[in-house]
């Protein structure tokens, strides 16, 4: 039991202080959101930054490579160009040692003319000399005769007496004193036929000469162009600087090895002289000793791309920002449509609870109103304006015998026997002013489906809250309480034993016959009658037998249409006979007498007849006469007809009988 309920406990925890048991709240959900947010921006601007740093990397490499190209191809084209510099000094001097060596008995003077024409025709040449195998001077281009000189000491006449096959020789640069110019030697050795040597030919070949190659090349500022020895001596430089020729270059990782593995490579960093923040490349002739290199610093030749780098870094900078920015209103707007959207459903929410809410109450006010009118003992009949039912309970079913299918949406006339007295239900607002929702009640006659008719009560409501007017017919079937009422007027004015009309029933109506016959000067008679000996007749048959007497004597007075007929008190009736002058009233008089005379009654024990007495009196219209007067002069009449015997009658007219 204890594991069950930390078990329960365990999967009602949520996973996050921040989730539900249900599941992640919408707190924790916005979390989630916004760290997706902020990796996401992360991602691109790693991926923005990235992109920037390879362009940068692949532009410094550009620039990289193309200053490899030109160190390359410049150092190339410099080491042609000396070559061929140095093929012309070569060839020059290569004419001179022919010469002078085939020629062995030229003289001085010829020697010294062919060394002025070949310095005239050779450019950027200092001087020209020839010596002889000892190192004495035999001819320069410059003087004649030539100075007493011997200069078997120097480099490059030794150069020439060291090896048979020196080729031309090129000297480190040498300072002209006279001129204060600097050259560099060459030079050859001079043989005969015999390969005898014979002396040197040399050439001070202006180093101006080799600057212009260099200067040719028109390279960008920041370039350095050298022109060496293979030992290292430095032949031209520029940019020119004393310091170029006066540094030992010999000991530089170019001179001390990189020649002897390659002749030509371009390279990064200190692997020609030994500058870390150097490139640079080099040739080196086959032909002749000579070496040529092309070096610029790194930092020269990042300069545009630092320049480009420093644009780089602004807009990466700027678009980290603009990013972040971007992110950061994105976000916020994110989080203000994410709260309004939270806003809304939580609305929704309510707006459903509400809604909820409202139809639960509007179906329990609908039930309880089909309640109300399935259960209610009155039919309700509710139409529109058009008086059409839209509504028929189960009362109005019972009542009129139709089922609510069959009435809903028939004229509410096709309840009533006369249709058009519909008219008369005010199922129409305008007809009524104020703003009572009971319009009115009505008694109408109704009819069934079976085609009874019935009276019906039907008070009308309207109501216009739900839209277009309702009109509300609650009817009740009067049937009963008009039988009733009818009964009990009938009661009123008639004599219960008889049937005929009492006392004050009979005079109300005889007034109405006089003020009748008045107004249109009618006859009228009234007629006093009164059973004769009565008291006789209950004395001796009973009172019971007196009733049937007397019910018989009702029937038998009731005969003719028109004639009112009422009973005065006890066995005394009075009859008002419109239309019916005296001679008429005799006439009816004498018949009646007659037929009571006929009459028999039977109580079941005994059959007996009996008479009565009858006063007449006319009833003068044109007079004053009243029903008063008229009734006593009758029963003056009926007395008179008592005494003179019964069972006749006896007319009494005014004064006169
Ligand atoms: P007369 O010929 O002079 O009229 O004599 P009579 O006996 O008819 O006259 P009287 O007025 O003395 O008697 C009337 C009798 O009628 C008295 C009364 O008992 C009787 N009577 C009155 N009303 C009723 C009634 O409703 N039923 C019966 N059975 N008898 C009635
Ligand atoms: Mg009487
Ligand atoms: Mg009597």
């Amino acid at each position: 039991m204890p594991d069950m309920t930390r078990r329960a406990v365990s999967v009602a925890l949520p996973r996050n202080l921040l989730d539900t048991p249900y599941g992640p709240s919408a707190e924790a959900i916005r979390m989630k959101i916004a760290y997706r947010w902020i990796a996401a921006v992360i991602a691109i601007i790693f991926v923005v930054d990235l992109q920037l740093h390879l362009l940068a990397r692949e532009s410094l490499d550009q620039l990289g490579i193309q200053a490899a190209a030109t160190l390359k191809v410049s150092s190339n084209v410099v080491l042609r160009r000396a070559e061929q510099l140095f093929d012309t000094y070569d060839r020059t001097l290569s004419g001179l040692s022919e010469v002078v060596g085939i020629r062995a008995g030229l003289t001085k003077l010829e020697i010294h003319r062919l060394l002025v024409r070949r310095h005239a025709i050779t450019p950027d040449v200092h001087w020209l000399l020839v010596t002889r195998a000892d190192g004495q001077l035999a001819a320069t281009s410059l003087s004649f005769p030539a100075p007493d000189l011997n200069i078997s000491h120097r480099e490059y006449y030794t150069a020439q007496t060291d090896s048979w096959d020196a080729g031309l020789y090129i000297g480190p640069p040498l300072v002209d004193m006279r001129r204060a110019r600097r050259f560099v030697p060459t030079s050859r050795r001079i043989t005969n036929d015999g390969g005898l040597f014979l002396g040197v030919a040399v050439a001070a070949v202006d180093q101006a000469g080799l600057a212009n190659i260099l200067s040719a090349q028109a390279l960008p500022e920041g370039y350095v162009l050298r022109l060496f020895l293979r030992g290292g001596a430095a032949l031209a430089c520029l940019p020119d600087s004393e310091d170029c020729y006066t540094r030992d270059w010999s000991k530089t990782p170019l001179f001390s090895g990189l020649l002897d593995r390659a002749a030509e490579g371009d390279f990064r960093g200190g692997a020609l002289f030994g500058d870390e923040s150097a490139l640079g490349a080099y040739a080196s002739s086959a032909k002749y000793p000579l070496v040529v290199t092309a070096t610029v610093s790194e930092s020269q030749v990042l300069a545009p791309w630092r320049q480009i780098a420093r644009r780089y870094v602004a807009i990466g900078i700027s678009s980290n920002l603009a990013l972040i920015l971007i992110a950061v209103f994105a976000y916020r707007q994110f989080q203000r449509r994410r709260k309004a959207v939270d806003a809304l459903a939580e609305a929704n929410i309510h707006l459903e609870e509400r809604v909820a809410a409202r139809t639960n109450e509007l179906r329990l006010s609908e039930a309880r109103a089909r309640l109300f009118m399935n259960t209610a003992t009155d039919a309700v009949v509710v139409c529109d304006q058009e008086k059409k039912i839209v509504e028929f309970n189960m009362a109005a079913e019972q009542m009129f015998g139709y089922s609510a299918g069959e009435a809903l949406g028939r004229s509410l006339g096709f309840l009533l026997p006369e249709p058009e007295a519909i008219e008369d239900l005010p199922v129409n607002r305008a007809t009524v002013a104020d703003e009572s929702p009971i319009l009115q009640t009505r008694e109408l006659k109704a009819q069934s489906k079976d085609g009874r008719e019935f009276f019906i009560e039907a008070t009308v409501g309207c109501t216009e809250n739900a839209g277009p007017a309702l009109f509300v017919c609650v009817i009740r079937d009067i049937s009963d309480r008009k039988a009733t009422e009818e009964e009990m007027r009938r009661l009123a004015t008639t004599d219960a034993l008889t049937g005929v009309l009492n006392r004050g029933a009979w005079t109300r109506r005889t007034e109405e016959l006089i003020a009748n016959a008045r107004r249109y000067g009618r006859p009228l008679t009234l007629m006093s009658l009164d059973a004769d000996k009565f008291k006789h007749i209950n004395d001796t048959y009973g009172h019971p037998t007196g009733d049937l007497v007397l019910k018989a004597l009702a029937k038998v007075l009731n005969v003719r249409a028109g004639d009112i007929v009422g009973r005065l008190g006890g066995e005394e009736f009075g009859i008002t006979l419109p239309e019916t002058d005296a001679e008429g009233a005799q006439e009816f008089a004498r018949r009646l007498l007659g037929q009571i005379r006929q009459c028999r009654v039977s109580d079941g024990e005994h059959t007996l007849s009996f008479t009565v007495s009858i006063g007449l009196t006319s009833f003068d219209c044109a007079g004053d006469d009243s029903l008063e007067a008229a009734l006593k002069r009758a029963d003056r009449a009926l007395y008179v007809a008592k005494e003179r015997g019964r069972d006749q009658f006896v007319r009494l007219d005014g004064d006169c009988v």
